[in-house]
């Protein structure tokens, strides 16, 4: 496979500035063969120049590409004439200097072609870029499988009907010029990687790329005004196309869009933060100190209560059961119907209270209406509330007593624990303040033995949180809404731990999990981050089964542990 990076419209020295600190380790990380740049902006903001040039040949980049600014810097044109790594585009009449289109050998033996057009929809006048394109690609035929275009244009239909043309005859297809990226990213049916635009490399805190207040006053007043490349909230924006170079068809295409910050090496190689290790350990802890409590003759029990039929709820529930059973702690099932009254759950759990074989018991929301879960959750007697959710658990969290912290803050702790992230003196953004998942968590990380300081975020929080949040040097999100957490909400070298889960439609009319974390985006920023599924998920249903345990410890006190 062919690993081609893209990136996006480079702005003045701010772009160059990024290109300069994050292009290397993106090229370690991703394998990259082969660095495509659009430098019509790089010099100032307009055009290029040969010292530019060098500057993003020094950074990396193998190929530069142009647009409608390439030529903004006069005496540059000689350069842009001889330069056989820069790629102008295609169709500008006879006579104009340089090359449309090029073959360059990749880092990996394998000859790519590289064309630049420019579109005819508000741009100036150009030759036909669909027909221009053809010729192109016959010229590049025998020489390179694998053909890379950037389609510098103004509008999405423009670009999107050429990726339509070129669908099965370029392996990549990406359009520049609107410096504002889009999500349309996909392989197109006969394996064409296609973008509408790849957005911009350089200041975000601009409009679009240059210093927001002058852009401001140009449209406020129409009076004339120097435009200079912004560097606030610097950002890389650009994709990833997989190529198979035996075909020529691309097998994927990411888009990129990573913050960067003057002095940090963005990104390092993300750890993934599985649940699996962790859980196990916890269960084996588990499984171990529920032996001890059988050999001195008790048998640990836990009581699942449910009501109504919620799908989610069941496999939950499936998932705890087996994991109890797998410690050798009793399960016992109490589900009731859907309709079932307040007043009858809280007997039910009343009785399960009383009953000393029991030790613990999980109500597992959410209870079919009618039923009141916040009742029933407080008729459990907090010895054995092994969920950590009655009122008088959360107070002793709050206070640093003992008592039962919610399995799934405790099990995000357990999990930064065991792959031995520094808490101490760092600083936490919890995202969420349920008492379920976020509160516990905020207390937890800021509690003795973690001793974080946390800030915790919500829905009221305003649009600062996203600042905030990249403050962060542990990101917890708990907010349940899909992939809320993007590129740009996460500090580079950042631990992200994603809480949240969601189901998601995928084509084919299947589905699966993902998170509140935008996890494709952010692995490029982040140092370490739990995946969804398979990250905080089990450590919530090992921890499940310690409490339990612990909830039997404590009522079987003859029991030394
Ligand atoms: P809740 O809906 O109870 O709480 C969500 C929290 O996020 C609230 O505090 C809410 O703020 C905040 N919030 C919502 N929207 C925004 C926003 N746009 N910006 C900032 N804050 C926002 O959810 P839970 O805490 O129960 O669960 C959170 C996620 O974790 C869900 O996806 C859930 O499925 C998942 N989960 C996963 C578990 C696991 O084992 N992995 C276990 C439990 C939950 P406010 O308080 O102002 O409304």
């Amino acid at each position: 496979m062919t690993n081609l990076l893209f990136i996006a419209d480079v702005i003045g020295s701010p772009g160059r500035e990024v290109v300069r600190g994050a292009l290397a380790e993106l090229k370690r990380r991703h394998d990259i063969h082969l660095v495509i740049c659009n430098c019509e902006n790089s010099a100032a903001g307009f055009g290029v120049t040969r010292d530019v040039a060098r500057d993003l040949f020094d950074a990396g980049c193998d190929v530069l590409t142009g647009g409608n600014h390439l030529w903004d810097k006069k005496d540059s044109i000689e350069y842009i004439g001889e330069e056989h790594r820069l790629v102008r585009p295609a169709n500008l009449p006879p006579g104009t200097p340089g090359e449309g289109w090029r073959v360059v050998r990749a880092s990996n033996g394998v000859s790519v072609g590289v064309i630049n057009l420019i579109g005819r929809v508000f741009m100036k006048e150009a030759d036909c870029p669909f027909r221009t394109v053809d010729t192109a690609l016959a010229a590049i035929d025998k020489q390179a499988k694998v053909v890379f275009v950037d389609f510098h244009a103004e509008t999405t239909a423009e670009k999107v009907a050429m990726g339509w043309h070129l669908d099965g005859r370029a392996s990549a297809m990406v359009g520049t010029h609107t410096h504002v990226q889009t999500a349309d990213d996909r392989v197109l049916p006969k394996g064409t990687a296609f973008l509408t635009d790849a957005g911009m490399t350089g200041g975000f805190d601009s409009v679009i790329g240059m210093d927001r207040q002058a852009a401001l006053k140009r449209f406020l007043t129409s009076m004339p005004e120097r435009l200079q490349p912004s560097d606030g909230d610097l950002r890389l924006n650009g994709v990833l196309v997989t190529v198979d170079e035996a075909t020529g068809k691309a097998t994927s295409i990411q888009r990129l869009q990573i913050p960067y910050e003057k002095g940090v090496t963005s990104t390092g190689t993300c750890r993934l933060l599985t649940g699996a290790e962790p859980a196990e350990s916890v269960r084996i802890e588990a499984k171990l100190r529920a032996q001890v409590l059988l050999d001195a003759g008790h048998a640990p029990k836990l009581a699942l209560v449910s009501v109504g039929e919620d799908p989610a709820s069941k496999v939950y529930l499936k998932k705890k059961f087996e994991a109890c059973t797998e410690a050798g702690i009793a399960v016992e099932k109490v589900t009731m119907p859907a309709g079932t009254t307040t007043d009858e759950v809280v007997r039910r759990v009343q009785q399960l209270g009383a009953d000393p074989s029991i030790h613990g018991i999980l109500v597992q929301l959410p209870l079919a209406a009618p039923a009141d879960g916040q009742a029933a959750l407080e008729a459990i007697p907090p010895f054995k509330d092994v969920d950590g959710f009655h009122p008088e658990n959360a107070g002793r969290l709050a206070l640093g007593l003992p008592g039962f912290v919610p399995a799934t803050p405790y099990g995000v702790v357990r999990l930064l624990q065991y792959y031995e992230i520094p808490l101490k003196g760092k600083h936490a953004v919890v995202l969420g303040r349920s008492h379920i998942v976020g509160r516990p968590a905020a207390t937890l990380l800021s509690s003795k033995g973690c001793d974080m300081t946390v800030t915790i975020g919500h829905s009221a929080s305003g649009p600062e949180l996203r600042a905030l949040a990249r403050q962060a040097d542990v990101l917890v999100a708990a907010v349940g809404k899909r992939h809320m957490v993007t590129a740009d909400w996460v500090k580079p070298g950042a631990v992200v731990v994603d809480v949240g889960i969601h189901r998601m439609e995928v084509p084919g009319g299947k589905s699966r999990l993902t998170g509140d974390v935008d996890f494709e985006a952010v692995k490029h920023i982040a140092s370490a981050i739990t995946p969804v599924p398979g990250g905080v998920g089990p450590m919530t249903v090992a921890l499940v089964v310690l409490n339990t345990v612990i909830a039997a410890e404590r009522q079987c006190a003859a029991v030394s542990v």
